[in-house]
């Protein structure tokens, strides 16, 4: 594998690859990396001939008091896990590299201002669009490969392809869970013995209120109301939102918590088209 630092050297090497007449996939992420992060560099790997994993803790995504300073970074360790999942390039820039200077021209995901994760955290989506936006620009025609996790970021970044007209083919993987139910997220770092115990009521607050739907429950009031309730049980877990987004197909349920200091998020899809109770569950 070869770790690269600078955006010249990530754009010829990538050129090359398709000269040579390789597809590529790209992997986006901010390093600490899991078994969430790696399901998608294995299913590149799959699909493409030379896989780039790129790590980036992106300060346009933080606002001023989130965990900007002390997001984990672990270069070495990410670098073996990368490579042994057959990564051929691994692009570690610098800040400086990735924002020389103070960024003239931004990108904002209008489409998505209802969204939850825009109205929790203002101006954290346009950093993850901004940030997307410069790595398509540098890789080039991919397929580049996001989790469900961050549904909110996925629906942010096929806007982008559709709109600014990247030729990028955007690939969707299902979230990786701990045993018992808990999303794998970087952050999962941040918690302590007792919190991490805590944590996968976030999971059991979606299972009840996707058991709710499959009841034959279609007010997204009640079965949001549910999954508040839910969370509520946990008394050492503070609700940001949770809320039922239904759609003729399937609902989407989203929940957003805070774990002592530590804000996570999970989402599950609810299919309701075949019959009245709706179909079996199916997990992403
Ligand atoms: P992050 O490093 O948190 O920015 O995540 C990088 C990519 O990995 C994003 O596309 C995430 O949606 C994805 N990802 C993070 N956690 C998981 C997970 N548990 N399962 C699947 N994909 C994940």
């Amino acid at each position: 594998m070869e770790l690269v630092h600078t955006v010249e050297g990530f754009r010829k090497a990538l050129d090359g690859e398709r000269c040579a007449g390789r597809t590529i996939g790209l992997v986006p992420t901010m390093g600490a990396l899991h078994d969430g992060h790696l399901s998608l560099v294995r299913r590149a790997v799959q699909e493409c001939d030379a896989v780039a994993t790129t790590i980036f803790v992106n300060p346009l995504q933080f606002a001023p008091g989130e965990d900007l300073d002390r997001y984990p970074r672990d270069l070495e360790r990410d670098r073996s896990l990368a490579e042994a999942a057959g990564s051929r390039y691994l692009f570690a820039p610098s800040e400086r590299e990735i924002y020389p200077r103070e960024p003239l021209a931004r990108v904002t995901a209008a489409a998505i201002e209802d969204s939850l994760e825009a109205t929790s955290r203002p101006g954290h989506l346009d950093g993850v669009a901004t940030v997307v936006t410069k790595l398509f620009a540098l890789a080039g025609p991919c397929r580049a490969y996001f989790g469900e996790k961050d549904y909110q970021q996925l629906a942010v970044v096929r806007g982008l392809v559709i709109d600014l007209s990247f030729p990028v083919e955007v690939v969707a993987c299902p979230t990786v869970r701990a045993p018992d139910g808990l999303a794998l997220s970087s952050r999962n770092a941040y918690l302590t013995d007792a919190e991490r115990r805590a944590a996968p009521v976030l999971y059991r607050a979606l299972s009840a209120g996707e058991a709710c739907i499959e009841s034959g429950e279609r007010d997204p009031t009640t079965v949001s109301r549910v999954m508040r309730d839910f969370v509520g049980t946990e008394p050492s877990v503070r609700v940001d939102y949770a809320e039922a987004r239904p759609g003729d197909q399937e609902w989407r349920l989203f929940v957003a918590a805070w774990v002592g200091t530590t804000r996570l998020i999970d989402n599950i899809a609810v299919p309701v088209g075949a019959g009245p109770l709706g179909a079996g569950p199916v997990r992403s």
